[in-house]
């Protein structure tokens, strides 16, 4: 994923190498792996009800009442500024990166400085599209303050993008001067891939698509919002999808959290451990869901609702 490009790989493996340090302390154990689908408390309740990681993971409501407002009275939440924006940088960055792939193959022989000029006049209809794009997905209209907002950080998001593109493409080349487009692309780019996965063992969707930095095996997840304290669940969900569909051990994931309200956008990755007190979070909450969804009963507010909750203005 194209929103990688930043990433500093010595870091990213310095970081990973800690990690793993700290897992020999505290273990995960096959008790809360996904391939223990078969037994409580990876078990899920019933086999026909399914969830979106996100959906159970996003925990803005402590009692779940957005659960039993989108599962039993069917209520959507109105698509917000936030929401929209969102959606348009994560689409930014997926065509960031196919532009600059695409770019690569298509110019065998040209260096960073023809990238820029090829793709950089590109970045405000790419901006246009990217909104466009997010409030057709989500069926809703910015207003022209925000809407313009919005562009004009998809435009940076995506002239930064292509100029760390552009950076790698000729440090690759100078390193390597008779690479072939297909390797070239491929040390360019970082090793992340995108994952499609069938979570529905653990009773999570059967199309979820988890990004991955393959040296370690961790996740990768992006927020275009505030840092959260539930984040770290969403990458419990993933973790126990993979480990059910594929067997494999998911210990360490990173979110990386991105700003785009200056011209340059900033980033911060956190690190960390998939582990026991995440999952267990996470499996509480899909059996509370279940238990919600199946008894139709409304679960009542929490003390407080914080008003970033995508429900706030319709529950
Ligand atoms: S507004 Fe309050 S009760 Fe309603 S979903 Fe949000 S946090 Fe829960």
């Amino acid at each position: 994923m194209c929103s990688m490009l930043f990433l500093d790989r010595a870091e990213m493996d310095k970081r990973f190498r800690v990690l793993r340090q700290e897992l020999l302390q505290r273990p995960i154990s096959d008790e809360l792996r996904g391939w223990n689908y078969g037994n409580p408390p990876v078990k899920p309740i019933s086999a026909s009800l399914r969830f979106g990681v996100g959906e159970l993971a996003s925990r803005y409501c402590e009692t779940l009442r957005d659960i039993y407002l989108k599962r039993v009275l069917g209520v959507k939440p109105p698509p917000s500024y936030k929401m929209i924006r969102g959606v348009a940088f994560h689409e930014v960055m997926k065509t960031a990166l196919f532009d600059m792939k695409r770019f690569i193959y298509d110019h065998a022989d040209s260096c960073g400085k023809e990238m820029l000029v090829n793709l950089l006049p590109r970045s405000e209809s790419v901006g246009s599209g990217a909104l466009a794009k997010a409030e057709s997905v989500l069926g809703g209209k910015l207003d022209e303050y925000e809407a313009n907002l919005t562009k004009l950080g998809c435009a940076n998001l995506y002239e930064f993008l292509i100029v760390q593109g552009a950076a790698a493409l000729d440090r690759t080349l100078s390193k390597y001067p008779h690479a072939e487009s297909d390797s070239i692309v491929n040390v360019a780019v970082p090793p992340v891939s995108e994952r499609k996965v069938d979570g529905s063992l653990v009773g999570l969707s059967t199309e979820l698509s988890v990004d991955i930095y393959t040296p370690f095996n961790a996740i990768a997840d992006v927020k275009t919002g505030e840092v959260r304290s539930f984040h770290p669940l969403t990458l419990a969900g993933y973790a126990l999808a993979i480990e059910s569909d594929e067997g494999i051990s998911i210990d360490f994931g990173f979110i990386i959290y991105i700003r785009v309200d200056k011209k340059v956008p900033s980033f911060a990755i956190k690190h960390l451990i998939v582990g026991e007190e995440y999952r267990r979070e996470f499996l509480e909450v899909r059996d509370e869901a279940h238990s919600i969804i199946s008894s139709g009963k409304d679960p009542g507010k929490p003390s407080r609702c914080p008003n970033f909750c995508p429900y706030y203005g319709v529950c």
